[in-house]
């Protein structure tokens, strides 16, 4: 696929989803934060507008990410938020040199886990642990780096219990007549923060227990035969939201850089994070930045759900698809919009991967002086790839905008390709250093977002790699006395042609130019 076509594809991915921006509304809701200001902007879904992102200790953003909750395999619908988020915390950390701090909760107790222990007949410990492993493996697979703290929380009970009661003693909380525990919304004069628009549509009449139909479970009595812990209002478990504060709160106090999750989380989850948390410490801003991923879903904007059996897991994926193109699929478009999953969208993403891969092999093969065609303009290169610096840096600092960022290197790529392919150019000026420079930028970017190139640099893979320039130097001598005998020796380069096909069955792409061959790994 051409980069003109691929162009055009990804103006399709990101058209088709892009959020029409609000215009920014002066809401009192939002407090711009006191402290050290980053180069980066941010989308703020209080403000619904973007605004500078100031942390509150220089240079150390404190993060928290609600994880998973483990009672069943994750699918890839889930992995689109966590390589999402991984991205932006690569592009942070490595791009723009901030110390990230990631702690991210593990749901290891609620009513999905409880039906399915039940279910499975498996106690729900042995169940929850062996998904936990997995998802962390899964995680591993798709080269998402792992958060500085995983917290569980069957091991922050104590700090949940700690956190109703201070609720409850300060009247922002209630205990029901079942032994359950309710936050008290009525009395929170900020809740609907993020969520203006949903709140008028909750309309539920058929609540028991509860004094408004937006109170939530801080504490839910146990029922029969349920997991339970011992509190001041009975046996129970926490209620979900309440986990997430509590251990949120337990690590970072009472001020949160960012909060991120999925888009799916903002109501009712991040909502009533915050209202109890902000009522908690006795404060009008818990989170200064919510973050939310767009999902990914399947034709005709189907949600990627276990309840709808829809679902892709990561390891069925793995068999079609490499980590780089999932990823790939994330970095061509927002990471506020959603994904429509398709063969066609990951066809683009496959392409765009593999391009950008044979792009920098032939740089470096070009550098190493296996590569032997092209005319390189130093100057046009060179100018090309000081805009792309520049395109890429404003792309990140608006807002992550890694799709922006990705049009500006294929734009790059394709320019650079144009030279490296030239036909019929008889002599080669020594433009290697700005070759080198394309490769090493681009290398270094990828990488920034996780983009791996794993083949490379091993001791492993440096034997194996002069063992293929031994043989293929060889296989180049044969063809060429081949090409040069009159008639040419047909039954040679019959062989060598075999020779090409077996080598890319191990993995290995060998290019034959007119008097010379190069060659590169498969990605
Ligand atoms: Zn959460």
């Amino acid at each position: 696929m051409n980069v003109i076509r691929i162009m055009r594809k990804l103006n399709q991915i990101s058209k088709r989803f892009v959020n029409t921006e609000a215009k920014c509304r002066d809401r009192p809701q939002w407090i711009k934060p006191m402290g050290h200001p980053t180069e980066v902007s941010v989308y703020n879904p209080i403000t619904k507008c973007k605004v500078p992102l100031i942390l509150k200790t220089r240079n150390i953003l404190k993060w928290y990410i609600c994880g998973p909750t483990v009672y069943d395999s994750a699918h890839i619908g889930h992995a689109t938020t966590y390589i999402k988020s991984d991205i932006i915390r690569r592009i942070l950390s490595d791009y723009f040199n901030i110390d990230v701090l990631l702690v991210m909760g593990i749901t290891d107790i609620d009513d999905k886990i409880i039906r399915r222990s039940i279910e499975s007949g498996q106690n729900f410990e042995t169940l929850v642990r062996h998904f936990e492993t997995e998802f962390f493996a899964d995680m591993n697979k798709l080269n998402i780096r792992e958060p500085y703290l995983h917290c569980r929380v069957t091991d922050y009970i104590p700090q949940i219990i700690q956190f109703i009661e201070r609720l409850i003693a300060k009247d922002d909380g209630y205990i029901a007549s079942d032994g359950s525990v309710y936050f008290n919304t009525s009395k929170y004069n900020k809740y609907g923060k993020l969520s203006t628009l949903v709140l008028n549509t909750v309309n539920d009449q058929n609540f028991i227990g509860k004094k408004s139909a937006l109170d939530f479970a801080l504490w839910k009595a146990a029922k029969e035969n349920e997991p339970s812990w011992k509190s001041p209002w009975g046996y129970g478990r926490p209620g979900w939201h309440i986990e997430c504060s509590a251990i949120a709160s337990t690590v970072f106090g009472n001020s949160i850089d960012i909060h991120s999750g999925g888009i799916d989380l903002a109501f009712p989850h991040h909502e009533n994070e915050e209202a109890q948390s902000c009522c908690y410490h006795d404060i009008d801003q818990w989170v200064n930045y919510w973050l939310h991923c767009g999902h990914l879903c399947l034709k005709g904007d189907v949600k990627m759900s276990k309840s709808l059996k829809n679902t892709i897991s990561i390891q069925d994926y793995l068999k079609n698809y490499s980590a780089n193109n999932l990823r790939m699929l994330c970095l061509l478009s927002h990471y506020r919009n959603g994904i429509e999953f398709s063969d066609e969208v990951m066809q683009t993403a496959v392409s765009v991967t593999k391009k950008l891969d044979n792009f920098i092999n032939d740089c470096d093969n070009y550098v190493a002086g296996k590569f032997k065609t092209g005319e390189i303009d130093e100057n046009l290169l060179y100018t090309t790839l000081h805009d792309t610096r520049s395109k890429v840096y404003s792309a990140l600092t608006d807002d992550f905008d890694t799709s922006k960022a990705m049009h500006a290197i294929i734009n790059l790529v394709g320019i650079g390709n144009k030279m490296l392919h030239q036909d019929n150019v008889t002599s080669r000026s020594n433009n290697v250093s700005v070759v080198a420079a394309v490769s090493n930028y681009l290398s270094n970017t990828l990488s920034k977002f996780g983009i791996s190139r794993s083949t490379k640099s091993t001791v492993e893979n440096k034997q194996i790699e002069d063992i293929i320039n031994h043989f293929l130097n060889f296989r180049t001598i044969v063809r060429i006395k081949a090409l040069e005998q009159n008639p040419k020796n047909t039954i040679l380069l019959k062989e060598c042609d075999n020779v090409r096909k077996c080598l890319s069955t191990c993995g290995i792409t060998v290019k034959d130019q007119q008097n010379d061959t190069s060659w590169s790994w498969k990605q």
